[in-house]
């Protein structure tokens, strides 16, 4: 083959349709599979290899309680082999919410005109971002309407702005994006500002809700033209990648299928899977009347991220503050990564409503569910064993993509991510933490390091706990 052709061909295959409806259909099909073969593909799970569709068809099919235990057990085992018990944290900071399409779920839709729209100016931008420096926060994903407004230049410009800002002791060191999806050429241009993850969620994979939900004559309306927005990404360069559905709009169990038809179409064509997957799950928004037939059960909600957790074990699961404090406590155990804190998602919410947590729906896309500071999550996070975490090392140190081996260096969690993690947390405490959220954090490093075998490693990290303590240094990371 010539040179040529093998690039066309290459680039034919990033662009085919990998969504194949009729066979993900035919896979949820059939009786409650048998357990011997249930227990078969959790054992091939607990190996950390990625499960194919079928396999992951049999996980969704099984609703026998005492398999589905078996499926929960599984993915807290894998969770904790893969992840240690690490839960890292973000915040979302809302952009702009001007959106030329008509989502039919979404409080942003140009038809709703209860919608208080808004662009943040550059200095609002700083303004917010100070405000959540000042409570601690390290990661930030910016959110985008879609519109003209909102180009590529003017991504790249913002996030170049966030990542400006200094106050106190805060700087923001990783901002993720959640916009529509662009062309190659847009996408390089948003590359250059240092974005961590680009995320785009198709919403939903099924084809006719698609066009039930997104109307034919908006941009949004292209499903395919969706689906291959990360693939662009990935031509540009962009090799963390977000994917996610909003679970309630069609049948979760055909979702799950997509999902992970798309992470192992990114990891084959790509040699690179999503980084993360979300599952928002839809809920109430300004103008909203939800269409209950598809909506998921929390029961259902939890066997969706045990098996994603099973299905793919190297890719970070995100659990938003869509929901409760109680779905998400429950969650972490056995499938979620990350989770955002402290989060406002009214345009301005970090400075203009102060401590006073209110929902003024009218001005939000959606509704919250947990409204807790990020000193309370901090707290009960410490109190629960976990080790809250605001690490950026590996997209620092240009550790992603496929070379990306957090998770295929055997040690490499001991070797870096709980560090990392132990000395940002020793940061927040230092800087940020309540006394009781404090005492809770410094009863936590000392238990992870009285667990540590002695090394060279462990004393270069007390060394450096001591420094973030005692003479204000900060930003250490192996
Ligand atoms: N405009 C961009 C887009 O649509 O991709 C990015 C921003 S959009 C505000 C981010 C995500 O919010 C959407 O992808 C969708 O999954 C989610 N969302 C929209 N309406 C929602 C609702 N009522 N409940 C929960 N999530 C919702
Ligand atoms: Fe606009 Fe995104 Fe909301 Fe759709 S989901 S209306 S594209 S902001």
């Amino acid at each position: 083959m010539t040179e040529n052709k093998a690039k066309n061909s290459a680039q034919a295959r990033q662009y085919i349709n990998f969504i194949d409806e009729p066979f993900l259909n035919h896979q949820l099909q059939g009786p409650h599979p048998d357990p011997t073969h249930i227990r078969a593909i959790i054992a091939r799970a607990l190996e950390k290899k990625p499960l194919t569709v079928e396999e992951t068809a049999i996980l969704v099919k099984t609703t026998k309680p005492e398999l589905v235990e078996e499926i929960f057990a599984a993915a807290r085992q894998l969770k904790q082999t893969v992840y240690g018990n690490r839960i890292v944290l973000f915040a979302p900071l809302y952009i702009g919410n001007y959106c030329v399409n008509d989502c039919q779920y979404c409080g942003f839709r140009r038809s709703n005109s209860d919608a208080v729209r808004r662009t943040l100016s550059p200095g609002e931008v700083i303004n917010q971002v100070k405000a959540l420096e000042d409570k601690g926060h390290k990661r930030l994903i910016l959110v985008f309407g879609e519109h003209p407004a909102y180009g590529a230049e003017f991504i790249a410009d913002t996030v170049r702005r966030v990542y400006a800002v200094q106050s106190g002791h805060g700087e923001i060191r990783r901002v993720n994006i959640n916009a529509a999806p662009l062309d190659v050429d847009e996408y390089k241009i948003v590359k250059q500002a240092g974005i961590g993850t680009y995320q785009v969620f198709q919403e939903t994979y099924h084809r006719g809700t698609y066009a039930d939900y997104h109307p034919q004559n908006t941009p949004k309306g292209d499903y395919d033209y969706r689906l291959h927005g990360l693939s662009r990404a990935f031509e540009a360069g962009i090799d963390d990648m977000g994917i996610g559905v909003l679970f309630g709009l069609y049948d979760w169990r055909f979702e799950v299928l997509a999902l992970v038809k798309h992470a192992l179409f990114l990891q084959d064509v790509f040699g690179v899977g999503p980084h993360t997957v979300s599952f928002p799950r839809l809920k109430e928004a300004s103008g909203v009347s939800i269409d209950n037939r598809y909506l998921v059960s929390d029961d259902e909600f939890k066997r969706i991220i045990a098996i994603l957790r099973l299905a793919i074990p190297y890719t970070g699961l995100i659990l938003t503050a869509r929901e409760n404090a109680d779905i998400r406590r429950a969650c972490m155990s056995f499938g979620v990564s990350q989770i955002d804190a402290g989060s406002r998602i009214e345009l301005g919410g970090y400075t203009e409503a102060g401590d006073a947590q209110v929902q003024v729906t009218e001005k939000e896309q959606f509704q919250l569910g947990d409204l807790r500071s990020l000193d309370d999550v901090m707290r009960e996070l410490l109190e629960d064993g976990y080790i809250p975490s605001f690490c950026t090392a590996c997209y620092r140190i240009g550790r992603t993509g496929e070379h990306f081996m957090e998770f295929a260096i055997p040690g490499f969690i001991k070797r870096y991510c709980t560090p990392n993690a132990l000395m940002t947390l020793m940061e927040y405490l230092v800087d940020y933490a309540s006394p009781k959220t404090r005492a809770a954090g410094l009863a936590l490093i000392a238990k992870e390091l009285d667990a540590m075998e002695d090394s060279p490693l462990k004393t270069q990290l007390e060394e450096r706990l001591a420094k973030i303590q005692s003479e204000d240094k900060r930003d250490f990371y192996f």
